[in-house]
């Protein structure tokens, strides 16, 4: 069994056995993979409180032969990210970060980019004035890198480049759909203004240290969230928990989820 030394940032920690904690996480050098850690529910675990989700560390990992679950045999945190875990906004955001990255990339797919696009996004959080406006950028920026960038140059559905009328977003074309092409959408659309488009092509261009410059408020904000929202859960195959739960109406996420015909 041979001992690999990964970078990671703790994407999700579940329960497992009597004292085990199998972990999904994003790492540097590998992509996204499971870890089993032993014994890290025991009270005295070397393990502690490593493996909360959100956590950046430094892993020692055996890798078996024939088996896609690593053994995780020793733990050094890099950050913490605790204020993530303190305000239940902030904990939702960083939530629907991690969340992203777990529905969209695939195993052992390994982007150095990717991983710092993440620990930069809830870096980012911890001094968020606007938590969910900064899981919104971090969103559009993770689309982008995992090959789900929305198409904003041409229509999504048949390619072509002039498109004249309103500006209509299909969570399923993935991009802007020419008139026609939105006409024949299975689901509704969502209207985007001109303030919008610019939002979400600066969104996907900026490197991510500027991206957090960017502001969207208003009727921009309330489209590019509907949009974005719409186009992750088509995306990740299923509804994520919302950005800003406290403030969601069971009514509106009944809304969204029929909008776009996934079931959770
Ligand atoms: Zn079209």
């Amino acid at each position: 069994m041979p001992l690999v030394k990964a970078t990671a940032i703790i994407l999700r920690s579940r329960k497992w056995g009597e004292a085990d904690r199998i972990v999904t996480c994003y790492a540097k050098n590998l992509g996204k993979i499971r870890g089993i850690a032993r014994g890290a529910r025991r009270q005295k675990s070397r393990f502690g409180a490593a493996l909360e989700p959100f956590t950046v560390c430094r892993l020692d990992l055996f890798e078996k032969t024939g088996d896609t679950l690593f053994r995780i045999s020793h733990v050094d945190v890099i950050s913490s990210f605790h204020s993530l875990r303190e305000d239940l906004d902030l904990m939702a955001a960083a939530a629907r970060m991690v969340n992203v990255v777990s529905a969209v990339t695939p195993d052992g797919d390994p982007d150095p980019v990717l991983f710092e696009t993440l620990q930069q996004g809830l870096a980012s959080l911890c001094q968020s004035e606007d938590p969910a406006c900064t899981a919104l950028l971090v969103q559009i920026k993770l689309l982008g890198l995992t090959g789900f960038r929305p198409q904003t140059d041409h229509c999504a559905a048949c390619g072509k480049t002039r498109m004249a009328g309103a500006l209509q977003f299909s969570p399923l074309a993935g991009g802007l759909v020419c008139m026609p092409c939105a006409s024949r959408q299975r689901t509704c659309c969502v209207s985007l203004s001109q303030g919008s488009l610019a939002f979400l092509q600066q969104a996907a261009r900026l490197a991510p240290q500027l991206l957090m410059r960017l502001r969207a408020v208003g009727r921009v904000r309330d489209e590019v969230e509907e949009a974005i929202e719409r186009y992750v859960t088509v995306v990740a195959g299923r509804r994520l928990p919302p950005t800003d739960f406290l403030s969601h109406a069971p009514q509106s996420v009944y809304q969204a989820d029929s909008s776009v015909g996934v079931r959770t």
